[in-house]
């Protein structure tokens, strides 16, 4: 059975600044998907909703293959319900993701970050959606590439067949919207050289050398697509796990090393990415980037789940280590690189403002 998987989510409101949904707001949410889900149509065959910070994410199951209408449009209605909840509430952000006054047949562009992907079902079907927040697609560059690419991290890539024989890995020039696909193992270097950037170049999709589908992740950068600072592009991927794909804790091992990535407050600096339970409020302390993990088992696309992949107790202790290095890159305030450069700064109009006034005084030395 060919089944597809479609993780769609937008921030449309936090409560008291950039720290998560009101009750009342995924409320709306989840009622009108459930109302499509329950009217006959056919259109899901399951769902599941839920948030990381100030990102409410849908995960989706069906068979209408990806960049399909009715379900990119189920979504949009989804979050327009949540962003009237929201209004009413006077909440923080109020509808700040969706960026056009009406839907136009596909969320991509429009606000909302997506991750699909459409395969045939193995009977014991697993794959984990992994949601972050206060942070940038870049932030999943280090981590997929010790999955896929990293031994040291990841025994399976020697021991388990398919892996071993590498993968095909897209990665997208977020700036000119273009993509390439390396090859493992003989575009190794050429992988390493772009992930370097993770502001520019991103990881978009995994597949193996025969093109099944591994990894699907958002790649909108949402400061682009408006032409100014609207919010922060927090990305969403779904990953495939188990078989001839990454074990489901190689997978989640992959976060153990709280690595740094952009974001955080203003969208303007570098904080080490924090790995959470599911439904978690975003850090107060200077918004901590951090991430979900959503472990679901599917058949016949029927979800179970999600299991809460960062809840065991061992992540405590990852969740110290992240702390640490906030606290360490913080102590140094805004002295880069505890800020990001000029250029994807966020805020960069006020930046440029600070700037204006020191060109001005600024004089041709003798
Ligand atoms: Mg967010």
């Amino acid at each position: 059975m060919k089944v597809t998987v479609s993780a769609i989510k937008a921030d449309v409101g936090a409560i008291g600044g950039h720290t998560k949904p009101s009750e009342a707001l995924v409320k709306a949410v989840k009622h009108t998907v459930n109302d499509a889900s329950k009217s006959g149509t056919g259109l899901l065959i399951d769902y599941y909703i839920g948030y990381c910070g100030d990102d409410v994410h849908i995960v989706m199951s069906h068979t209408k293959g990806v960049d399909n209408k009715e379900i990119h449009s189920l979504a949009w209605n989804a979050f327009e319900e949540g962003t009237k909840v929201a209004k009413s509430e006077g909440l923080y952000g109020a509808g700040q993701d969706l960026l056009k006054d009406s839907f136009s047949g596909n969320v991509k562009g429009m606000g909302p970050g997506v991750a699909e992907m459409e395969f045939e079902e193995r009977p014991n079907e697993a794959f984990t959606v992994l949601a972050a927040d206060k942070t940038e697609p870049g932030a999943f560059n280090y981590p997929l590439y010790r999955v896929f690419v990293d031994a040291i991290s990841n025994t399976g890539l020697i021991i388990n067949k398919s892996l071993a024989q590498g993968v095909k890995i897209n990665v997208m020039d977020v700036e000119k919207a273009e993509i390439a696909e390396l090859s493992m193992w003989e575009d190794k270097p050429t992988l390493e050289a772009a992930l370097m950037y993770p502001g520019r170049y991103v990881i978009a999709s995994v597949y193996t050398k025969d093109n099944e589908p591994i990894v699907s992740a958002s790649t909108d950068r949402l400061h682009n697509i408006a032409g100014k600072y609207v919010g922060k592009d927090d990305p969403i991927c779904i990953v495939r796990t188990q078989k001839n794909f990454p074990a489901t804790e190689e997978l989640g091992s992959a976060f153990n090393n709280p690595h740094y990535v952009a974001g955080n407050t203003r969208g303007s600096h570098h904080m080490p990415l924090m790995p959470v339970k599911l439904n978690s409020p975003a850090s107060i302390n200077f918004c901590i980037p951090i991430i979900e993990a959503l472990v679901f088992s599917m058949h016949n696309g029927k979800f179970v789940g999600p299991m809460d992949g960062f809840d065991t107790p061992d992540w405590d202790y990852v969740r110290q280590i992240a702390t640490k290095r906030a606290l360490t890159i913080r102590s140094q305030g805004f002295i880069h690189p505890a800020t990001l450069v000029p250029s994807e700064l966020e805020y960069g109009e006020g930046y440029n403002d600070r700037m204006d006034v020191l060109r001005k005084k600024m004089k041709p030395m003798k």
